[in-house]
């Protein structure tokens, strides 16, 4: 079957386009540049890169970005006073804290010390709570990428078989909600499998559409998969390589060469859902931003 790749990249890259503009109009009518900040804990790879590639988009969209790096041994205190600050600086409009946090740092904690106003990464209970029950809210940035390329590329999600493999407060859950929720790119019927999901297989040959967040690589094979089904792949794996210059590359939860011939619609790792994480930020922040002077 011919399948077409989705290309995060380059929806990414007209997304960023069409923000820019807007700060462009708002630096013009005299608004401030919208300000994302964001808090690196420790020395963590794949953290490090992430945060590199948010800050740059700062950059390329016309916002103002601020990179607070604390050490590995940051205390909780310091970390909740971090976040304090940020709380209570008028110029911020939204920041992140990068996951994952060194073990003896309580997540849960410092990401309920967020502003929920402030909270563009969505992460926040309110904002959570919020989404759930359709009332405006930041939508937490992997799933709200993955809605977007959904509507750029037309796929109708209504009605659809959906299979979301992965329950993490971050992707699975609010992703499952989302697209069950009674609204546009809403409307399917989701079923979420996780770590005790008895034959994952047999449920997720139902999909029509079916996402996997689950972080182990090559994970879904052909036989797992529906003809003619749309493959979203949200896993990022750093696996170690010879063949690339920093020794690592991404690999994605999909076995991407076996699976794409039996697909409609495909994303590849990387390219697909990464960028467009990245991208909701930015949109996030400029919701955030909004209003301001
Ligand atoms: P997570 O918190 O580790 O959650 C993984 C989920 O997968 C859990 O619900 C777990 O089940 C389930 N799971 C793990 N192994 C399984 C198995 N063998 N069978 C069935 N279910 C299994 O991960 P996450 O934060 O959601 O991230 C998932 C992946 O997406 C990771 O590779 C991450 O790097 C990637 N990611 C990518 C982006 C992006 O922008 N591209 C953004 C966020 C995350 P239990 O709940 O039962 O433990």
């Amino acid at each position: 079957m011919a399948y077409q790749i989705i290309d995060g990249k380059k929806v990414s890259a007209e997304l960023k386009d069409e923000i820019a503009e807007i700060v462009n109009d708002r630096i013009e009518k005299g608004q401030k540049k919208p300000h994302l900040a964001a808090v690196l804990v420790g020395n963590d790879g794949a953290s490090e890169t992430y945060v590199n590639h948010k800050v740059k988009a700062c950059a390329q969209v016309g916002f103002e970005s601020t990179l607070i790096r604390l050490p590995e041994d940051t205390s909780e205190n310091e970390i909740l006073s971090a976040v304090n600050q940020l709380n209570n600086d008028s110029d911020i409009d939204g920041f992140i804290v990068q996951l994952p946090l060194p073990k003896h740092i309580n997540e849960q904690k410092i990401i309920e010390a967020i502003a929920p106003e402030k909270d563009v990464d969505g992460f926040h209970p309110i904002n959570l709570g919020k989404m759930v029950v359709g009332l405006p809210a930041f939508i937490s940035a992997t799933p709200f990428g993955i809605v977007e390329l959904l509507k750029k590329y037309n796929i109708e999600t209504q009605g659809k078989n959906v299979v979301v493999l992965g329950r993490s407060n971050i992707v699975g859950t609010p992703l499952s909600i989302l697209l069950s929720r009674k609204s546009d790119f809403g409307n399917a019927t989701v079923t979420i499998c996780h770590s005790r999901t008895q034959n994952i297989g047999e449920i997720t040959s139902k999909a029509d559409i079916l996402i996997a967040a689950l972080g182990r690589p090559e994970f879904v094979t052909a036989n797992m998969v529906k003809e003619g089904a749309v493959v979203i792949d949200v896993g990022t794996t750093r696996v170690k390589s010879d063949k690339t210059k920093s020794g690592w590359k991404l690999k994605g939860d999909v076995l991407f060469d076996e699976v794409a011939p039996k697909c409609s619609y495909i994303t590849p790792v990387p390219g697909g859902v990464g960028p467009m994480t990245i991208v909701s930020l930015l949109k996030n922040t400029l919701i955030a931003a909004s209003g301001k002077k």
